[in-house]
């Protein structure tokens, strides 16, 4: 047995040990105590995971669809039957609170469930007698060998948005997970081995840029997904596009939340609540701007305040808690960070989570919630990705401020309008330019059988994630033509077939 404290890859169906590796720490966040260490996969150990991949696509990608999801079927009732379990260990690493770490398994699940009916998804188009004795028919094929790159905020769904489809699609893929929590992948791992997936068509390597860029630029690799930072998503598409890879690359956010004048407040009160401070705001769909039209925010914001200063902060493992801590002592450095400079630019900080003293986890990662209100779209906290528990409020004049404003922003992940009325809710879905829009929804990450993506500087390339984007994105259409003459032997044609 090795030390239980150092993970390991999982290639070709085993566990292999990281060697001589660089290493990095986990933290258990609601202590601060490092719990494992991470081997960080030289090019080498990541070129043993593409192999395995490479060497498994034969197979796979020629076994029916139909045995594809069968597996998918039984993987499904594993991870139910390890829900706890699962949800266990993304509360360790990551910090979030329990039912919001099962949430996301549950959400991930739903991924599984549509890659379940991918004999369906895969099925063609056919056009007979295209022309005389002429048919036509098109069909789609696995990519290849995908890999996924994915960020340390949903440890199991991300990673589930990208393997259960790409695998349906009859792909083999190599995960690539955050170093910070990545211990959820393994487990994955496991139970996909147990579900009857065979060796090398899914596989875990762990690691930092050296892994990242090993697969950007490994030929035998040909789709690269990724969730994460916009600055990273940037280089991902453009690294992985200049070596001839599909390439999907999804980034930061700011997401905003209208409320019109004739919004029903509490409902919007307990709307902002859970989208700018669930899972401490380290969501990329999490509401991180409030854009109070007219005189809304007059008794909007103080109502928002009090729920705020109410919030109950703690460790994710105890019960009644809301909001756990942030994943790193270096993130949570960030976030305050942001905190002092939204000070220091004039924004009025209504509610200040640094204040925050939590007597028997003085290590731990946590702050409290905090309530900017007076924000100018010209602060940096306003431009930038914050990524924590923290909301600004903007005030604007009417209807046609706040489009203008959201539209102004450079990201497009999400948004949200509260309203009563259905023609200015109608409006702002035409006109917005953000690529999930929720109406009295402040977080309205699509369901499994739609596609998940922003636009703007949200998402590099031209595929969202899963539901038939992400069909489309794993497998390569092909259009067939075909005739069977009853005399094969009427000679050669050298013109244009016209019919
Ligand atoms: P990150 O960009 O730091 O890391 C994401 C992945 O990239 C990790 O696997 C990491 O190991 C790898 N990586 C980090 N630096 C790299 C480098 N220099 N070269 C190559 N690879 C590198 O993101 P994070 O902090 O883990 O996650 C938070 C970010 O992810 C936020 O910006 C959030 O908005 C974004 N996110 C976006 C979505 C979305 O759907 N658009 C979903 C979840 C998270």
């Amino acid at each position: 047995m090795t030390n239980p404290g150092q993970l390991q890859h999982f290639i070709n169906g085993h566990r292999v040990p990281g060697g001589d590796s660089r290493w990095g720490e986990i933290f258990n966040p609601a202590s601060g105590q490092v719990t494992a260490r991470v081997p960080l996969a030289s090019a080498e150990i990541t070129g043993k995971g593409v192999a395995a991949a490479a060497a498994a696509l034969a197979e796979w990608s020629d076994t029916p669809p139909l045995r594809r999801a069968r597996v998918l079927f039984k993987f499904r009732q594993l991870l139910e039957q390890h829900l706890d379990e699962l949800a266990a260990i993304v509360t360790g690493e990551h910090g979030k609170v329990l039912d919001d770490a099962r949430g996301e398994i549950i959400r991930g699940m739903e991924v599984v469930e549509f890659a379940c009916g991918i004999p369906q998804l895969l099925k063609g188009e056919y056009s007979d007698q295209i022309g005389s004795g002429v048919d036509s028919w098109s069909l789609r094929q696995p990519v290849g060998v995908c890999a996924g790159i994915t960020p340390f905020n949903f440890p199991v769904m991300v990673p589930m948005w990208m393997f259960p489809v790409a695998l349906a699609c009859g792909n083999t893929f190599i995960l690539k997970p955050s170093e910070r929590d990545p211990s959820a992948s393994l487990f994955i791992a496991d139970l996909l081995a147990q579900a009857g997936l065979p060796q090398g068509v899914f596989n875990v390597v762990h690691g930092d840029k050296e892994a990242v860029d090993a697969l950007l630029t490994d030929a035998r690799v040909a789709a690269v997904s990724f969730v994460g930072s916009t600055p990273i998503a940037e280089y991902i598409y453009a690294t992985g596009t200049a070596n001839g890879k599909r390439v999907q690359a999804l980034g930061g956010a700011k997401n905003h939340m209208v409320v019109m004048p004739d919004a029903d407040l509490e409902q919007a009160v307990d709307a902002l609540i859970g989208a700018a401070y669930g899972s401490a705001g380290e969501r990329c769909m999490a509401i991180s701007v409030l854009v109070a039209v007219g005189a809304v925010g007059e008794q909007l914001v103080p109502a928002l305040a009090r729920r705020v200063h109410a919030l109950k902060v703690g460790p994710g493992t105890d019960p009644g808690v809301e909001m756990g801590p942030l994943v790193t002592r270096q993130h949570l450095d960030k976030v305050r960070a942001y905190v002092d400079l939204g000070v220091a630019e004039g924004a009025v900080l209504l509610v200040d989570g640094r204040d925050l003293r939590l007597a028997a986890h003085d290590e731990g990662f946590f702050l409290g919630g905090c309530l900017f209100d007076r924000v100018s779209p010209t602060m940096r906290i306003y431009r930038e990705e914050i990524f924590g528990p923290v909301l600004c409020v903007v005030h604007v004049a009417d209807f046609e401020a706040a489009v203008a404003l959201i539209n102004a922003h450079e990201y497009g992940n999400g948004v949200a309008v509260f309203t009563r009325s259905g023609n200015v809710a109608r409006e702002f879905v035409r006109r917005i330019e953000v690529g999930m829009v929720g109406v009295n929804v402040p977080i309205p990450v699509p369901m499994a059988f739609h596609s998940f993506g922003g636009w703007k500087r949200s998402l590099f390339g031209d595929h969202a994630l899963h539901g038939p984007d992400g069909v489309h994105f794993y497998t390569r259409l092909k259009t067939a033509t075909g005739r069977w003459p009853q005399d094969m032997a009427s000679g050669a044609s050298f013109v244009m077939p016209t019919h």
